[in-house]
């Protein structure tokens, strides 16, 4: 037991002092002195505790656009936090060494308080829980935005957690990036996963809830990659989420177990962008190719260029304060405006 432990949310005590933990779909029933799934939660005579709270492995500060957020706040400074741990196991992680990589629990303490001291010093608009899985740290994650007043809060997620805690996260989310990787045959071959209903379920929830959503699905050669799988995601998302969703084709670099892969052609995400915007969708994106013309936010209506992006960075953004078109009219879809620099306009 490490001293960063918080009892958990969510939870069931069972016989013989096992526990089950509610906070994901795996439900994991936790023995004595056993933990989760995501190894960040410990059963320690009956009680489930997180071994993770106030404990942060990596901080930063980020511009929104790195998360990828494109139609939240665009142009702000978002204080970067995590922990270790993730509910999932993808072959393919980028963040593998703080995700499942380690051998005991890492992180500087930092508690909520110091958080959101941190993030103010050093001129942050919001808080991004995100690098891991931040439904393993729910409670740290909900516990610096109880405190957070006048900054954001989002997330960064699989989007592989129970009702419980998005009905939770919702009262004090302002915006989330769900990753939507494939198919069910992907994500049991990739992630660990056989059930991915939950994550669809979440996309839906936390719109229904009034959390504005965007959605990242990345792009693995010979894995996800047909125009079947670009028609199926684009249109559950305008079916279910609505036209106006971002979305963001990313493009896939070799690592960890699939490193034997090709990067993802910029030809194929250009072809799922076109489909994309076939089946209606209005805003669609590429990722992970800097430089690309499609960075950057047209206009659905007139196609006048109104935000125009340089990697991260934004280098000019043209819309009315009310987040309309300066040249059609047309309303714009973009939430946490309050939180966009004043020098933009
Ligand atoms: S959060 Fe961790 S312990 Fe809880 S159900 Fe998910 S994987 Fe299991």
């Amino acid at each position: 037991m490490n001293d960063a432990k918080k009892e958990t949310a969510f939870y069931e005590k069972l016989e013989d002092n096992y526990v089950r933990c509610n906070i994901c779909p795996r439900r994991c029933e936790i023995k004595e002195g056993g933990r989760g799934f995501c190894k960040v939660r410990e059963n320690v005579g009956g009680t489930l505790f997180s071994l993770v709270y106030g404990r942060s492995v990596s901080t930063s500060v980020d511009s929104i656009e790195k998360k990828p957020l494109f139609h939240f706040a665009p142009g702000s400074r978002a204080y970067s936090i995590c922990t270790v741990g993730c509910n999932l196991k993808c072959d393919f992680c980028q963040n593998y060494r703080i995700s499942r990589g380690w051998k005991e629990i890492k992180g500087k303490k930092e508690s909520p308080s110091e958080v959101i001291e941190n993030a103010m010093s050093n001129k942050s608009d919001g808080i991004a829980y995100t690098y891991t899985e931040p439904t393993v740290f729910y409670e740290y994650a909900r516990d610096i935005m109880l405190e957070s007043k006048d900054l954001y809060n989002v997330f960064v997620s699989n989007g592989y957690m129970s009702d419980k805690v998005i009905n939770e996260l919702s009262k004090n989310l302002d915006a989330i990036n769900i990753d939507i990787k494939g198919n069910e045959k992907f994500y049991s071959e990739h992630c660990g996963i056989n059930d991915i209903e939950p994550i669809f379920n979440s996309a839906k929830r936390f719109k229904e809830n009034g959390v504005w959503v965007e959605i990242t699905n990345l792009i693995i050669p010979g894995e996800n990659d047909t125009p079947e799988d670009f028609k199926r995601i684009s249109r559950w998302i305008r079916d279910n989420l609505g036209q106006e969703t971002p979305l963001h084709f990313s493009r896939f670099s070799p690592y960890l177990e699939l490193r034997e892969k090709p990067p993802t052609d910029i030809s194929t995400l250009e072809k799922a962008m076109e489909i994309s915007n076939k089946v209606g969708m209005d805003y669609v994106y590429c990722g992970n190719v800097p430089g690309h013309q499609s960075e950057s936010t047209y206009c659905p209506n007139c196609d006048k260029e109104l935000i125009t992006r340089r990697g991260f960075s934004i280098t000019n953004l043209d819309l009315n304060r009310d987040m309309s078109c300066p040249q059609c009219g047309k309303k714009i879809s973009i939430a946490g405006e309050k939180w966009i620099p004043d020098r933009f306009f």
